[in-house]
């Protein structure tokens, strides 16, 4: 997800196709980049930062939890090695908890939710709120987003599962969050085809889709 404010730009997770996005997009700066949680589909493409870095000369502020950020500094060894190679990614990593915090003037607001036994975080950013690989959001976090105009939550696919949600649990968590427009990230190629389940969602929930883009 690429968040664009004003002109700062805000990347939310770095996966495998990090690369790919940001050529399609034509994305000529990052200002930073938040991780939702430490999963390979969400941080595997951060070596592909390195453009932004010769480009800009500065290092990637990367945010994300403590355990995230360990878990990143454990599989990227060679970008926070002492004696690292000159050419190697150059990234801050700034540990954040539930507390909000501020890019660039920009207020985030991080939401705890629950990726089956794993805790994770979503994010909101003023009406509009993120929330990946959720499985289940408790009632104190969900008041975190009362107000939210645009939501974006993970479906996976029709069958129960350990640590995502179904199409029909996803439909019931954005009625219960009340957001006046949510769409559906994170499918699975077993959600069937966008055409034939997108007409069956009710009114205000629409499935996302590669290069879609929200104005709000
Ligand atoms: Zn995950
Ligand atoms: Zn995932």
């Amino acid at each position: 997800m690429l968040i664009e404010i004003g002109d700062v730009s805000i990347v939310i997770d770095a996966g495998p196709d990090f690369r790919q996005q940001m050529l399609r997009a034509g994305v000529q700066k990052v200002d930073a980049i938040l991780l939702t949680h430490e999963h390979n589909d969400h941080v595997i493409g951060l070596d592909d930062v390195r453009p932004f870095n010769f480009k800009y000369r500065k290092d990637m502020p990367v945010y994300g939890s403590k355990r995230v950020l360990k878990e990143t500094r454990d599989r990227f060894k060679y970008i926070f090695k002492d004696d690292k190679y000159p050419g190697a990614p150059m990234i801050d990593l700034i540990a954040i908890d539930d507390q909000p915090f501020e890019i660039e003037g920009i207020n985030i607001q991080p939401i705890n939710i629950m990726h089956g036994q794993l805790p994770i975080h979503g994010f909101r950013i003023g009406d509009f709120a993120y929330l990946t690989d959720m499985k289940t959001i408790a009632d104190k976090e969900a008041e975190k987003l009362k107000g939210v105009k645009t939501l974006v939550i993970s479906a996976l696919h029709h069958w129960e599962h350990h640590s995502h949600m179904t199409l029909t649990q996803s439909v019931e968590t954005a009625e219960r969050l009340k957001a006046e427009e949510t769409y559906f990230i994170h499918m699975s190629h077993h959600m069937g085809l966008h055409e034939a389940i997108d007409g069956q969602l009710p009114a205000g929930i629409s499935l996302a889709y590669d290069g879609l883009i929200l104005e709000i």
